[in-house]
C-alpha cells in the first residue's frame, strides 16, 4: 500500500510518502509487486469490479498476500483472476497517468471500476 511514513530527525520531521508491503509491514524497495484481483468481464459494457490495490516483497510476501486475496474475495459472485505488475513498472505508469489524462489519449477507452472490499483488513490481519 502506498502510505506516508512519519519520519524525524535533522533537518526536519516530515512525512515521507512509500510502498509498504501488505504482508510483512516493512518498506518495499526495487524488488516488489502490485497485486489485485479483477473480475473476468465478458464486454465492454459489463460492469469492471477490482480488489483494492496491495503490495508486497516478492517471494515469500507475495505468495502469502496472494493467497489471502484470493480467500477474501471467493465469496463474490463471478470469476476472479490474479493481476500483478512489478513495482517499478506500476510506479513509472503511476507517474505518466498523474500528469496526461486519460482524455488526451483518442485511441482508447478507460473503463471505470468498482472496487470490492475484502472482508478482512490486511492490516488489521495480516497474512504473515
Ligand atoms: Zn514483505
Amino acid at each position: 500500500m502506498i502510505e506516508y511514513v512519519p519520519r524525524s530527525g535533522p533537518p526536519e520531521a516530515m512525512n515521507c510518502p512509500t510502498v509498504v508491503c501488505d504482508a510483512c509491514r516493512e518498506q518495499v524497495v526495487d524488488q516488489g509487486n502490485i497485486i489485485w484481483l479483477a473480475k473476468v468481464v465478458r464486454s465492454d459494457e459489463a460492469t469492471h469490479e477490482q480488489s483494492p490495490l496491495y503490495a508486497a516483497h516478492k517471494g515469500r510476501c507475495d505468495r502469502s498476500l496472494e493467497a489471502w486475496l484470493k480467500k477474501q474475495h471467493e465469496q463474490h459472485e463471478g470469476q476472479w483472476i490474479l493481476l500483478w505488475e512489478e513495482l517499478d513498472d506500476f510506479l513509472r505508469q503511476l507517474s505518466h497517468n498523474g500528469a496526461n489524462p486519460f482524455a488526451a489519449d483518442s485511441e482508447g477507452t478507460y473503463h471505470r471500476a468498482v472496487i470490492r472490499h475484502p472482508k478482512a483488513d490486511p492490516l488489521q490481519a495480516p497474512p504473515i
